[in-house]
């Protein structure tokens, strides 16, 4: 039996769309053939997703929107199938308190502690927190949808490693190859530096803000391969011309996994 979970779409119209555009400056660098594709697909997106907004937060058509459009953005070459295991958005006000916050396919909230994965359950939920998604887009290499939409991309194949389900034109070896030896040469840069008090995902900078960043990559991705795999992303959409020239084989890798060259 086919499933055609996203074959309902919810109409971005032309004003919303200017906003959105308007907020996200990233978003205009995408020629107006990508612009179009990504607010269909961010349509369909909306249509497929359920939205449930945390206590204290206000339902608003932009927020939502824009999380569409952004969490679109990755997979403007790759197809709204690759998000077939992602059913929920849960966008709370802040950096949420609880280790642990879940919907499950009820759509009941569970609480607890300790979830390793922090914003991207393994129901199929993704939490967003909406102070984060307001700083995602603007250039700056730090985007919270991307992030946690890279993690469900890894996670497509069922394993959450680092590396989601390449293509077949790829090289698997190639890949690792890269990955690896970045990873190792991010985690020796940032040796010493203080640690992150929480295995998660925020705007706040982990260094000093007095203390010139060395490396493009914040050292939360230094944390984990999965979350190497995840910033690289942010930067692959929101710096890609400085992770073109310091990571010049990340950079490569990622355009032929998103089927996209953000460069040029
Ligand atoms: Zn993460």
């Amino acid at each position: 039996m086919t499933v055609l979970w996203f074959s309902r779409r919810v109409a971005i119209s032309d004003a919303l769309w200017k906003l959105v555009l308007k907020a996200h400056p990233i978003l205009t660098e995408l020629s107006a053939a990508e612009q179009a594709q990504l607010r269909t697909l961010a349509e369909e997106f909306l249509g497929s997703m359920q939205f449930r907004w945390g206590s204290g937060v206000e339902r608003n058509e932009k927020t939502r929107a824009a999380v569409a459009v952004l969490a679109c953005l990755p997979i403007l070459n790759l197809g709204l199938r690759w998000y077939r295991r992602w059913r929920t958005v849960l966008l709370v006000e802040h950096d949420y308190d609880t280790d642990f916050f879940e919907v499950d396919e009820a759509g009941v909230v569970h609480e607890g502690v300790d979830l390793a994965s922090g914003e991207f359950g393994t129901l199929g939920s993704v939490v967003l927190s909406l102070a984060d998604v307001a700083q995602s887009g603007k250039g700056s290499g730090f985007n919270v949808v991307v992030h946690e939409a890279a993690h469900v991309l890894d996670c497509a194949d069922g394993s959450f490693d680092g590396a989601p389900p390449l293509h077949k034109e790829m090289d698997r070896t190639r890949w690792a190859e890269v990955f690896t030896a970045a990873y190792e040469d991010l985690q020796r840069r940032v040796a010493g530096a203080p640690r992150a008090e929480t295995h998660r995902r925020t705007a706040a900078p982990r260094y000093g803000s007095k203390r010139r960043r060395r490396n493009i990559f914040d050292p939360y991705a230094a944390e984990a391969p999965e979350e190497f795999f995840a910033v690289a992303s942010e930067l692959f959409f929101e710096r890609p011309r400085r992770l073109q020239a310091e990571y010049p084989a990340v950079y490569r890798e990622l355009a032929l996994f998103y089927r996209q060259d953000r460069v040029s």
